[in-house]
């Protein structure tokens, strides 16, 4: 038989990363009793440095959770739990989470803070790069590398845009296609007027060493020198734990939420980067705050 916790907790949060602390911090200033679960495997786990995050510009991603844990850990009615949520259930006022230890926890409200998973293209040496020189976000990581050698990979006709979005940080771009390109004629001749090279050889491996990338090695032996590179991964949040409720995507895959990070089932939000493309710490804490203030709410006596 499953353990189940004595609690009822007033709401269950699964993901305790940035969206998942922020919403606790509100929730836990509001006097309630909450129970975050967390696997410990946020997306920005390898980078050195986050930006563009103003008061923390440029702090280190573990300096940033350990402080945000520090001070949510404040509030006497959230507790913690580190492990993962592996099954959910339940409607409104009495959800069930089972977690990686066996335990089912009870909530009257859920919120999924997930976050997503990268998948990057199966390019030997590329998910070494992920994280620590190679990113897809040119505001949180294009600055520190202006004027440098960026090389922007992706193939889908979108990455036009994004290369000359990426163009904006140096000039000594090259967009490689890894393999022959789909883009139409008009887009050649965007990226030949923004001076950006398009290099079509399928990619062999990236070289590096560890994790800084040095070239992109091509099938045919040639070779091109990088220091950064920038694309955009496939996002993947898991469907077995959202299908079990019946939440609803978007046509990213995302989560759908209203303004107040409410999903199409009653009595579950989501917040953060499952919810959203624009993916920033500022956004996560953002919609974080939102979902505690929201969820709040709906916990007032009728
Ligand atoms: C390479 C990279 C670099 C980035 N750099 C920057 C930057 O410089 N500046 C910036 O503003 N943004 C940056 N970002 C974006 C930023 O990291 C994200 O927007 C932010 O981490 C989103 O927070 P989140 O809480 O939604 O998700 P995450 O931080 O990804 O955390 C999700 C948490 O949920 C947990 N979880 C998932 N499933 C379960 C489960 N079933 N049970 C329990 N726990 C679970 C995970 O283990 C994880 O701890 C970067 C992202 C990447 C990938």
């Amino acid at each position: 038989m499953t353990p189940t916790s004595t609690n009822i907790f007033d709401t269950i949060i699964i993901g305790g990363s940035y969206s998942g602390l922020s919403a606790a911090l509100t929730l836990g200033r509001a006097r309630r009793h909450v129970l975050v679960i967390d696997a410990n495997e946020p997306c920005n786990a390898r980078v050195p440095h986050s930006h563009n995050l103003l008061t923390h510009d440029g702090v280190p991603p573990h300096v940033l959770r350990t402080k945000a844990r520090a001070d949510v850990a404040k509030y006497p009615t959230v507790q913690f739990l580190d492990g993962r949520a592996e099954q959910l259930g339940g409607t409104d006022g009495a959800f069930t989470v089972r977690s990686s230890d066996g335990t089912e926890h009870r909530g009257r409200k859920l919120l999924l803070a997930l976050g997503v998973r990268d998948e990057l293209p199966p390019i030997k040496g590329l998910a070494e790069c992920w994280g620590i020189s190679a990113a897809a976000c040119p505001f949180c990581h294009g600055y520190e590398v202006r004027d440098q050698r960026l090389v922007v990979i992706g193939n889908a006709p979108e990455n036009v845009h994004y290369a000359k979005l990426i163009r904006n940080w140096s000039d000594r771009l090259t967009l490689c296609s890894n393999g022959p390109s789909r883009f139409d004629n008009e887009q050649h001749e965007a990226l030949r007027k923004q001076g950006i090279t398009l290099v079509e050889n399928p990619i062999a491996e990236v070289l590096h060493e560890q994790g800084q990338v040095k070239a992109l090695l091509f099938a045919d032996g040639s070779r091109r020198d990088a220091d950064t590179l920038f694309l955009r991964s496939d996002t993947i949040i898991p469907k077995a734990l959202t299908e079990a409720l019946g939440v609803e995507r978007t046509e990213l895959g995302l989560l759908k939420v209203d303004p107040m990070q409410r999903t199409n089932v009653p009595g579950v939000f989501a917040s953060g980067d499952c919810t959203t493309p624009m993916r920033a710490l500022s956004a996560a804490f953002a919609s974080g705050t939102m979902a505690g203030a929201a969820i709040t709410h709906e916990l007032l006596p009728e």
